[in-house]
């Protein structure tokens, strides 16, 4: 299978250098050239299998050859050895057609170690065959930098980077990137936004000198195999439900569009998903765009659901590439006017839009509001990214009575001054998380200036020294 780049002039590349280039030379998100399909057969026989089978079955269809079966999935079991549920990401009921889909048992507490643990032994897996190293380097707004830390420490062919907003995590997250004391992992303080952080790391893909010296590597969600990988839980939880024979609907809380963007590839594949629901806290740039097909930047404030405090959703690009007839020139007008007016109309408008998600935000006081009143109806304790997912499912009931599954993207105590403010009760750590408190930290604070990022990252990674030497 070939992937080809949404702004049509990078070369088309095997799921092997997808895997390893992240973001396309272009500037482009790589997606795959015809989509894959299962059989309504085929989904139904994921029934009862275990979940390191299921994503087999997924990953398989994108991965083009370039894994054998069994390679997969000893890796599948490998990654999903490292959470602390033996379901992987288990339901829990908590209201008639009303089900929780916990994504956060991984070492990180956020659903983002479901893709990391596997992505970084597919890595690892692909450098070694080729006898190479590669540098990552990514921006996280609190959960994707812990768990790439997590996924790649003491990796012998990868070093890795991730900025970070200061001030802007909560003192979990940022513990998880700055606690590691392998020297292959480095968390730096930027001082800006997440957006800026994202920027810094687009600005040294687009460096391309820069980035063929350093083989610099992506894990952001723009990372095409993060997304497949986040395509089995959609099939797993709907298959318990009940899917292929009768359809279920999913409520997302949606920051940079790569965890719905999975839903809407499950729905591609054949799954029958009646509702894609996107959740926004305050930042609701993808419920204006889905209500008037104008997608607007305003600004972003910050919330307790920081993971969400993000108006570039890099992901929504691969959506507006499908839905508008993968017209690239289209795409490469619409990110100009954003980079240059912070706007850009999508063609088909909200009608288009509507088609394929419902949307709904909620406010500060609506996430403190829905987090006691599931704690009071059912004794079931949501952040509040994971809040603003139940809201939005509320207010986007399907019609008739499909299963709603609303995504549960972070544990409780990765944000207990929040969870401590709202509900009067400070979740624990899981025990297995006990020193991450006490340990020592080590980050760099660097200021927002991609030259000043590029000097820290060339003197860091081993990729580029080894090269030179
Ligand atoms: C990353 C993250 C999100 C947003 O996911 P996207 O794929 O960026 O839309 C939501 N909640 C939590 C806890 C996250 O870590």
């Amino acid at each position: 299978m070939k992937y080809i780049s949404t702004r049509g002039s990078a070369p088309a590349l095997g799921f092997e250098d997808v895997l390893l280039a992240g973001l396309a030379r272009d500037g482009g998100l790589y997606v795959p050239e015809t989509w894959p399909t299962l059989s309504r057969e085929a989904i139904a026989s994921l029934a009862g299998r275990l979940f390191p089978e299921v994503a087999v079955e997924v990953i398989s269809l994108f991965a083009g050859g370039a894994f054998a079966r069994d390679e997969l999935l000893d890796m599948a079991k490998a990654a999903y050895a490292t959470f602390g549920h033996p379901a992987v990401t288990p339901l829990v009921q908590i209201g008639s057609n009303l089900w929780i889909l916990e994504l956060f048992h991984g070492p990180t507490l956020a659903f983002k170690d479901v893709a990391m643990q596997l992505l970084a032994r597919l890595m690892d897996h692909v450098l070694k065959r080729r006898g190479r190293r590669a540098t990552i380097v990514g921006a996280t707004s609190g959960d994707t930098g812990g768990a790439a830390i997590e996924a790649f420490r003491g990796s012998a062919a990868v070093d890795v980077v991730i900025l970070y907003p200061a001030g802007r995590v909560s003192d979990v997250q940022r513990r998880m990137m700055t606690t590691p004391r392998e020297p292959n992992v480095h968390a730096v303080a930027i001082d800006g936004t997440f957006d800026d952080c994202q920027a810094l790391v687009k600005g040294m893909f687009n460096d391309h000198a820069f980035r063929d010296r350093m083989h610099l590597a992506g894990v952001n969600s723009i990372n095409w195999a993060r997304i497949v990988a986040q395509v089995t839980y959609y099939f797993a939880a709907a298959v318990a439900l009940g899917a292929p024979h009768r359809p279920v609907s999913f409520a997302v809380p949606t920051g940079n569009f790569g965890d719905i963007f999975a839903g809407y590839v499950a729905r591609r594949m054949g799954l029958p998903i009646e509702r894609l629901v996107i959740g926004s806290n305050v930042n609701d740039i993808l419920p204006r765009t889905v209500a008037t097909g104008v997608y607007e930047k305003r600004g972003v404030t910050p919330t307790t659901s920081p993971s969400m405090d993000i108006e570039v959703s890099s992901n929504f690009e691969r959506y507006l590439f499908e839905a508008q007839g993968r017209d690239s020139a289209l795409i490469r007008a619409q990110m100009a006017a954003l980079a240059q007016s912070g706007r850009f109309e999508v063609k088909g408008g909200p009608e288009l839009l509507s088609r394929d998600f419902a949307a709904a935000s909620a406010t500060e006081a609506e996430v403190a509001e829905a987090i006691r009143r599931t704690r009071e109806a059912s004794g079931y304790m949501a952040e509040p990214h994971t809040a603003c997912g139940l809201i939005a499912a509320e207010r986007c009931l399907p019609p008739g009575p499909v299963p709603q599954i609303v995504l549960a993207t972070a544990h409780p105590a990765k944000f207990p001054d929040a969870m401590e403010a709202i509900l009067g009760e400070r979740p624990g750590l899981p025990p297995r998380l006990f020193s991450l408190m006490t340990d020592e930290e080590r980050t760099s604070l660097l200021p927002n200036d991609l030259a000043a990022v590029e000097s820290f990252v060339e003197e860091r990674a081993r990729a580029g020294a080894e090269r030179m030497a």
